[in-house]
């Protein structure tokens, strides 16, 4: 019997543009990655996956978007209580000019505002979002419905949504506000074990593909599970034959399996080398901070692999702040 050859690429990795999207719209391309369902997207199908996603309390898909507001008063957080302050640690919330710059993912915003619901500059941040983008708060209509009516009471409060424009201005006029401000979106394309790594950067968001929902035995995979070149073995010689020789035996169990099983039970014969994509959405501040780890001679050569040339181009990209890119977070050791 001739042997059937495994599925086999090379890592990747791609900077999104999200340019001219909406919320929703970014909220919906990366949600879809998680389920493979790329293909459903049309025009106008963000709005009914954004409340699905609601609905479902997949949450996380929320963290897909950010938006960043100028406040007219460096004082305002004066007034607040420590544990008030606290809720909003999801928050990146620094002085600029005579006020406050503020930026958060629509979760972000959500939560704070569910957990403040009476803070006035929450609550016209919280209304600002949803008269731009409803769906954003589709569980809460009535109650900004019910804001909208009061907001008059808030004049004294200036709130501006700042547009995709002011914010690339910031990188001439301030270059560190734009580092912590910009979030930037990556899709990465690797084996699991260089995304088991990369779940472990805590601040960041994340959205993976999910092998509890993707069926590989389907058409749309191609009835076949990908793998991961490895940086490891070269082909042709006997470590990555004995390597080939293993994964191909574990799809095999794997679509045995997914005869009589689901997804997630087939899965856990799946080895390290599987192919997933993976999303990280954060700003230039920590993927600075992830660069410094995951280029170093210290860092597994998988990762280094794929981060090295990444972090090239973002510092070809994102001209201005290359400096930032390279230095760290300040972590106690000094060479
Ligand atoms: C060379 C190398 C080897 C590794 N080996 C192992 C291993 O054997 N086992 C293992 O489990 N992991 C290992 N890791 C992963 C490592 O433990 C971290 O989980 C991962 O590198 C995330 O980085 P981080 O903790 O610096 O910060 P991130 O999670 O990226 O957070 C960014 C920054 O936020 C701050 N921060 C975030 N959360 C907290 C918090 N809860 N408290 C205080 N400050 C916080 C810190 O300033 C941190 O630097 C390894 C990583 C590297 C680079």
């Amino acid at each position: 019997v001739e042997k059937k050859n495994a599925i086999i690429i090379d890592p990747t990795t791609v900077i999104e543009d999200f340019t001219g999207k909406t919320c929703e719209e970014q909220i919906e391309i990366c949600g879809r990655l998680c389920y493979k369902s790329e293909h459903k997207i049309t025009q106008g199908s963000a709005l009914d996956f954004v409340k699905k996603m609601i609905k479902d309390r997949h949450n996380a898909v929320m963290e897909m978007a950010t938006m960043t507001f100028f406040l007219d008063d460096p004082d305002y957080f004066l007034d607040l209580e420590h544990w008030e302050i606290l809720i909003m640690k999801y928050l990146v919330i620094d002085d600029y000019k005579d006020g406050l710059l503020i930026t958060g993912s629509i979760r972000g915003f959500r939560e704070v505002f569910f957990q403040l619901s009476d803070d006035s500059l929450i609550k016209i941040i919280a209304l600002q979002i949803w008269k731009k983008s409803p769906v954003l708060f589709c569980d809460y209509h009535e109650r900004m419905k019910y804001i909208e009516r009061e907001s008059d009471v808030n004049d004294e409060i200036v709130v501006k949504m700042f547009s995709d424009f002011e914010l690339e201005e910031l990188r001439r006029e301030v270059p560190w506000l734009y580092f912590r401000h910009k979030f930037v979106p990556v899709r990465f394309i690797v084996n699991r074990a260089v995304t088991h790594e990369l779940v472990r950067h805590r601040p960041c968001s994340f959205l993976q593909e999910s092998q509890r929902y993707c069926r590989y035995a389907n058409d749309q995979f191609g009835n076949r599970v990908t793998f991961i070149k490895p940086i490891f073995y070269e082909e042709g010689t006997e470590e990555y034959e004995l390597w080939e020789n293993s994964i191909l035996q574990a799809e095999k169990t794997y679509l045995k399996l997914l005869k009589t099983s689901s997804p997630q039970a087939s899965r856990t014969v799946l080895p390290n080398s599987c192919k997933t994509e993976i999303i990280i959405y954060c700003s230039l501040e920590q993927w600075a901070h992830m660069f410094h780890l995951r280029t170093s001679p210290a860092a597994e050569p998988s990762m280094q692999q794929v981060m090295t040339p990444l972090y090239e181009e973002f510092v070809s990209r994102f001209s201005g702040v290359e400096e930032m890119l390279k230095q760290r977070i300040p972590e106690g050791i000094t060479d």
